[in-house]
């Protein structure tokens, strides 16, 4: 409420019936993770890919490399490798639509 001063953001909490929402902090999202190849296989430390063993969404690491820039970042690269390794998967047993 512009018109409210001093503060425009904070009033008095004065009349009655009040009511409480308990918030439980939770993750949003993850800016690093497990190391994977583009097409999500889980890499070893040597940089050489667990065979069979596949990593996407916020347990992958991020491409925006322990930085976080904005909202959006999670779901749009999610969405996207998840598609990737979907397809990876697919091709190789011969499963793609
Ligand atoms: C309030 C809020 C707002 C957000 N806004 C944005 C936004 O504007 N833009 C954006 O890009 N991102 C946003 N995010 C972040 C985004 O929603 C997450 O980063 C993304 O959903 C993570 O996807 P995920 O598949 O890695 O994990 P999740 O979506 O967490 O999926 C993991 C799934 O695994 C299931 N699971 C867990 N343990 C087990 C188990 N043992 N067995 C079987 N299943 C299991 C869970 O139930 C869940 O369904 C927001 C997040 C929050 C909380």
């Amino acid at each position: 409420d512009p018109a409210h001063q001093p503060n425009p953001c904070v009033a008095p909490v004065q009349t009655g019936p009040f009511f409480a929402v308990k918030v439980i902090m939770g993750d949003l999202g993850t800016f690093d993770g497990i190391q994977t190849s583009v097409v999500g296989e889980v890499l070893r430390r040597d940089g050489r890919p667990i065979a069979g063993l596949y990593a996407v969404g916020n347990d992958r690491a991020s491409i925006m490399g322990g930085n976080y820039p904005g909202a959006g970042i999670t779901h749009g690269p999610n969405m996207t490798f998840g598609y990737v390794t979907g397809n990876h998967i697919a091709d190789r047993a011969g499963a793609r639509a």
